[in-house]
């Protein structure tokens, strides 16, 4: 089964869009958006964001953001003072919030076949994927429950195709812009493959609150934005369903050069080809995250169980004007980047014949 994301990201360049539509391969995070800017305009865009963000942030906090009572579903009208992404608006402008928590929104057209049931299966297991980034990047339950609503916005094929320009993904997620929420999109026969529903709704949440805290990424690396949240999902799916991610299948065949090819291929610009090239690149940063985590031997120790909470706080210093590699080393004890990176080459490398010692010590051994 493949297992395709999309992730709309303010730098990215419109041909990402048409990489999304290739996605029947391995699981890829293409870069989708209608907001295509170019490098002179990502800064300021990102800081345009940034005061917005503390708006959109504001009004959310309006008569209903904290309004849990006992059932915590209330239907209702879409809150006109929340606007969703403007592809997701002009695409689908009749979206309402059938049901919500404190913490997530459903919206569905009027016109959804979806049971009142079914609605509820994707708000718990969003919310579920949003608890478990949580507990993994170590954000409070009270900072979460603070913060606006993570919006999934569920689909039919044809409305997600017109919504997010990639019919073969799994999940689209649209960062903040200007007075626009973020949000993320699934298709509502997602319930017909739970492993996949799961690892998807973890990756693209993951996206969401790193995105929320790390608001310019210009400088931040891609394997790392991909990386840490392939690696989030990955591990949702296998701790709920003991499913396989189907990144695996690259990471049973990598060898050290597969590391060398995704540095350089897949760092501030995406510079990979074609869908199968970004499947290999998002693969091969979500375990060099994985091994970073349980297997990189360090003053006697194997790992940083804490790697995400290191890498979120190495992402938010870059986007506060750090450099990537300075960020790294400070949240790692000191380790630099080029040693880390050289020590999963060949790792790689050196485990070539041997799956066991690959994944030895990994929540996939
Ligand atoms: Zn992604």
């Amino acid at each position: 089964m493949h297992n395709g994301y999309a992730h709309s990201m303010r730098r990215a360049i419109d041909s990402f869009a048409l990489a999304a539509i290739l996605l029947a391969s391995l699981s890829a995070c293409v870069n989708n958006t209608n907001q295509a800017v170019d490098g002179g305009l990502q800064l300021d865009a990102s800081l345009e964001l940034d005061a917005s963000h503390d708006a959109a942030a504001a009004s959310d906090a309006g008569p209903d953001a904290h309004s849990a009572d006992a059932a915590e579903l209330d239907a209702g009208p879409l809150d006109e003072s929340v606007t969703l992404p403007q592809e997701i608006r002009d695409a689908v402008p009749d979206l309402y919030v059938a049901q919500q928590t404190r913490r997530v929104s459903i919206y569905v057209r009027p016109s959804t076949s979806l049971s009142a049931a079914e609605v509820e299966h994707f708000l718990n297991a969003a919310t579920d994927a949003l608890t478990y980034n949580q507990n993994h990047l170590a954000l409070s339950a009270e900072e979460i429950a603070n913060e606006p609503r993570i919006r999934v916005v569920v689909l039919n094929r044809s409305s997600y195709t017109a919504a997010t320009g990639s019919p073969d993904s799994y999940g689209v997620s649209f960062p903040a812009y200007g007075d626009d929420v973020d949000a993320l999109v699934v298709k509502d026969d997602a319930l017909s493959n739970l492993a996949d529903f799961d690892d998807t709704l973890a990756h693209e949440i993951n996206h969401v609150l790193i995105g929320r805290r790390a608001v310019d990424d210009t400088y931040i690396p891609w394997w790392v934005i991909e990386g840490t949240a392939v690696d989030m999902g990955a591990n949702y799916a296998w701790e709920v369903h003991h499913a396989w991610t189907t990144f695996k299948e690259y990471w049973d065949e990598a060898t050290g050069d597969d590391a060398t090819t995704t540095f350089a291929r897949y760092d501030l610009e995406d510079l990979t080809s074609d869908s199968n090239e970004l499947a290999h690149d998002q693969a091969i940063s979500g375990f060099f995250v994985e091994y970073l985590r349980f297997i990189h031997e360090h003053d006697g120790a194997h790992g940083y169980p804490d790697v995400h909470p290191r890498f979120l706080a190495a992402s938010i210093a870059t986007s506060e004007g750090a450099s990537f590699a300075m960020a790294f080393g400070a949240n790692f004890d000191g380790l630099t980047l080029a040693n880390a990176k050289e020590a999963y080459r060949a790792f790689l490398q050196s485990t070539i014949a041997s799956p066991s010692a690959r994944y030895a010590g990994t929540v996939f051994e």
